[in-house]
């Protein structure tokens, strides 16, 4: 079967086409092509970051950004991360490719708060296999020494499953991380099992609540709608932790999510992901154009 044949040409190597399905040749090829093309990128200068607004739900204002890493290759276009990421931590190129994205996203906010804007977070996020390296947290420590940013202007987002799967490790490498001052967000929370005891012992300055929990909400005319939602807000909010929610696209989940009291947001509903350029307009302006509109005082 399928598994069988994968597993022996696993076994063989890579040279070794001759028990994939032609499906499955198709595939390896395309992962050989895309990870030969994700070296040549590199050299190329072929990726960028783009930056998303994250907002204060209380205030509207504008608290940080995430950084995204994009990819224009010149013939295929943009290359969304779920097509090459993973491919970039099969091969390695995730190392060097992911230190690009640390050391770019730690100049550009360095440069915008030098130049008088104020942004006071940068989010990065960060691979399983980064933040498995044993050089991993030295690697964090030379950029922000090289590059000047405030260790305190920096999270690293990690995702839940990742955190959960050595936990005792991770809780090492976070602890590391912590002391240097830096902030520690768990990414795609909701998503991965994790043990509530656990949680608590993890030095975790902000949960993310995955979009698909967002989604959710005002999808269907249950009770139950929005219940995981408010719940990780509840749990949050009681462990001092600070709650993001992603993938706000609608009016309706924002209102819930203001009255649930999550203190942040991100998603279509205030900005896509945006070039440097276009962030640091965005910036200037100090709102994104979902603000609320101020109240006219009659003078
Ligand atoms: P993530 O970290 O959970 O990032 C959130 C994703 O949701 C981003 O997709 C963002 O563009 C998208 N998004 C934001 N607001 C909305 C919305 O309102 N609706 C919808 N439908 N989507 C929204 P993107 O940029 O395609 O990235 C996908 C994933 O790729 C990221 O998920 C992250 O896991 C990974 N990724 C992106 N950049 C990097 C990077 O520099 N390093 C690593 N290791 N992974 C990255
Ligand atoms: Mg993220
Ligand atoms: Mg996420
Ligand atoms: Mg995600």
């Amino acid at each position: 079967n399928a598994d069988t044949a994968m597993y022996q040409a696993k076994e063989k190597g890579r040279n070794n086409f001759q028990f994939f399905k032609p499906e499955m040749n198709v595939r390896a090829v395309e992962r050989q092509v895309i990870e030969a093309n994700l070296r040549l990128a590199m050299i190329r200068n072929e990726f960028s970051l783009h930056y998303q607004p994250k907002i204060n739900l209380k205030s509207g204002a504008i608290t940080g950004a995430e950084a995204l890493l994009r990819w224009s290759h010149p013939q295929w276009g943009m290359v969304p991360p779920i097509r090459f990421i993973g491919i970039a931590e099969d091969c390695g190129v995730i190392i060097p490719l992911g230190r690009w994205v640390l050391r770019e996203a730690c100049i550009q906010t360095k440069k915008w708060q030098d130049a008088g804007l104020k942004i006071s977070e940068i989010a990065v996020n960060i691979s399983a296999v980064e933040f498995r390296r044993q050089d991993f947290v030295e690697t964090v420590r030379a950029i922000l020494q090289e590059t000047g940013l405030s260790p305190r202007c920096l999270q690293l987002e990690i995702t839940e499953s990742v955190l959960m799967r050595d936990a005792e490790n991770s809780i090492a490498i976070l602890q590391q991380l912590k002391d240097m001052g830096i902030q520690l967000a768990v990414d795609d929370f909701g998503t991965g099992y994790s043990s509530l005891s656990y949680l608590n012992q993890f030095p975790i300055d902000v949960l993310k609540i995955d979009q698909s929990f967002v989604n959710e909400i005002g999808a269907s005319k249950t009770d139950g709608d929005g219940i995981i939602v408010s719940a990780v807000i509840a749990m949050g909010n009681s462990l001092k932790q600070k709650v993001i929610a992603e993938g706000i696209e609608k009016q309706g989940q924002l209102s819930f999510l203001k009255a649930q009291h999550c203190e942040e947001g991100q998603g279509y509903i205030f900005s896509r992901p945006l070039a440097a350029d276009q962030f640091a307009k965005m910036l200037r302006l100090g709102v994104t154009a979902h603000a609320p509109i101020p109240v006219l005082m009659p003078n």
